[in-house]
């Protein structure tokens, strides 16, 4: 049996999110280098960010998943303020490039860099920090 890396986030939250949401699905995985990434964020770009590996036997399943998952939150993040679909969750600010964020993030501890995370939309360029769409969600 062997695991093979999926998917890779730069965000500890993001991971654990997909990762939550395969292991709800019965999916055997876990995350690489979580720690390591959230202890020092500088680090993430060298070892190329927190990995989702899932046991080689449910790979295609667990791709499918990710494929399903990546299509129900396109639909679920409509922008408040146009209402497009083009919406992206994204480390702010956006003029910032990712080595400086990584380095604020580093100096003043990772809550900086779980805090600094919006949706962008991409068409009006409104920016927020939640989206209600929790009561809406398919159980
Ligand atoms: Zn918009």
């Amino acid at each position: 049996m062997q695991y093979i890396p999926l998917k890779t986030f730069d965000s500890y939250i993001t991971a654990n999110m997909w990762l939550g949401r395969l292991l709800e699905e019965g999916i055997d995985c876990y995350l690489k280098d979580q720690y390591t990434v959230t202890i020092d964020p500088i680090l993430s770009n060298a070892i190329g960010g927190i990995k989702l590996c899932v046991n080689d036997g449910q790979l295609d399943r667990a791709k499918n998943l990710i494929k399903q998952f990546e299509e129900e939150n396109r639909q679920a993040q409509k922008c408040p303020n146009c209402g497009s679909l083009n919406v992206q969750y994204i480390s702010q600010p956006g003029k910032s490039s990712n080595w400086l964020l990584a380095i604020v993030s580093w100096v003043f501890g990772h809550y900086a860099l779980t805090g600094k995370q919006v949706y962008h939309c991409f068409d009006c360029g409104f920016e927020f920090d939640e989206i209600n769409n929790e009561d809406a969600e398919k159980e």
